[in-house]
């Protein structure tokens, strides 16, 4: 038996019995019920858990970590309402706000973990102006926090690919710099030309074994049309488990049999999801999302940044917008929304597990809850966050 570097007693995993995690190198060693472990080891940290809520640690599977003024002066939203205007109003003013940068990146995975999400995503914008500093400074700035933050990185070329001579290029080498996936956006939206884009981008894939994280904007039958192109390369080039859709309005957009007959086909290719639950936006069918066994992940997306205001990083806020969107009002539904932001994304973290198992990293969020459908319901303050073994936030404060 391995010895205790920290134990925290008397908590209720995912509203269980009362027990005690004991953890050890940063991964939990044993979960016992409260008190039946005898006097624990002299060298231990015991922390009282008075009886609060257990979770794993919020995984949030779709964030810009790079690009956002959190921690700064207020900025007010400005330019035009479209992608591509979003994307023109965030060029021509990032640099004045220092983004990217080290410090800016640290600001907003430091809210994460005060929020208890000790794993992410990430999408970092790499194009011609900025190159691969935003990957730099996300490996920099999660380096700095000691791994607090479990963060994968996705090379995401946010101003397009094919209208961006060069861009292919960069995001290969952001692969070799640790990049785990390359992204994409609106093949035709954005690039215009959706056969060009995919096909670059999956000659990466092939060559390189990067996964494809693709933003997919574009409804209805556009969007639907090239989530057809985005199976069929999947397929051609072996890449099953590697590609996911960010957001993909195109699925809730489809209805019925058409429905039904794309869901199929995302599972036969493997193919992953992510979604924000932005308000507005036709629900998705997440329960036969499920069934199918399509991996389900939620994001923050972007906070306050140039593309909007909103957002504050608590990804069980997110889960609860989720929920509201999609009119999950049961015990086991609101279960559901929990596990979407916790144990049911480790894949999108390349984990093979995340939970309050023997053997999970020690990711544990305790909070003054009666249950995972009050915490979710509530979001209420984070007690204590672990973050692989290390107290990284205590009554709602960062310790680190
Ligand atoms: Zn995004």
């Amino acid at each position: 038996m391995s010895t205790a570097d920290l134990i925290l007693a008397n908590v209720r995993p995912l509203g269980g019995a009362a027990s005690d995690i004991v953890i050890a190198d940063g991964v939990i060693s044993d979960v016992r019920l409260a008190g039946s472990g005898g006097t624990p080891n002299p060298d231990a940290v015991v922390e009282d858990g008075r009886g609060l809520l257990a979770l794993p640690g919020l995984i949030n599977a779709h964030a810009h970590v790079d690009k956002s003024w959190w921690g700064r002066d207020w900025v007010s939203y400005g330019g035009v309402a479209t992608t591509q205007g979003r994307i023109e109003h965030e060029r021509a003013h990032r640099a004045k706000l220092g983004i990217p940068s080290i410090d800016g990146v640290e600001l907003v995975l430091r809210e994460f973990l005060r929020h208890g999400t000790t794993a992410t995503r990430s999408h970092v914008d790499v194009d011609l102006g900025i190159g691969l500093e935003g990957v730099e400074d996300v490996l920099a700035a999660a380096e700095n926090l000691g791994g607090a933050v479990d963060v994968e990185i996705v090379a995401f070329p946010q101003d397009g690919v094919i209208r961006r001579p060069g861009v292919l290029k960069l995001l290969e080498d952001a692969v070799a710099l640790g990049a785990r996936s390359i992204g994409g956006l609106d093949p035709a939206g954005i690039d215009r030309d959706p056969v060009a884009q995919l096909g670059g981008l999956f000659d990466i894939v092939d060559r390189t074994g990067a996964g494809l994280d693709i933003h997919l904007h574009d409804p209805n039958e556009l969007g639907a049309f090239q989530l057809d192109l985005i199976i069929e390369r999947t397929l051609a080039v072996g890449a099953q488990g590697r590609v996911n859709i960010a957001h993909g309005f195109a699925l809730g957009d489809t209805k019925g049999a058409a429905q039904q007959a794309l869901l199929e086909r995302i599972a036969e290719a493997g193919i992953s999801w992510t979604t924000v639950a932005p308000i507005g936006t036709a629900p998705l069918p997440w329960r036969a999302m499920r069934e199918a066994g399509i991996g389900l992940g939620l994001g923050t997306d972007g906070i306050r940044d140039l593309w909007n205001p909103f957002g504050d990083g608590d990804l069980l806020k997110i889960a609860l917008q989720f929920a509201r969107l999609h009119g999950m009002r049961t015990d086991e539904d609101l279960a559901a929304a929990v596990s979407l932001a916790t144990s049911d994304a480790a894949s999108f973290v390349h984990r093979d597990r995340h939970g309050l198992g023997v053997g999970d990293r020690a990711d544990v969020v305790l909070l003054d809850a009666q249950n995972v459908q009050d915490a979710v319901v509530r979001t209420p303050r984070r007690e204590l966050v672990v973050a692989g073994g290390r107290v990284v936030t205590r009554a709602g404060e960062l310790t680190l």
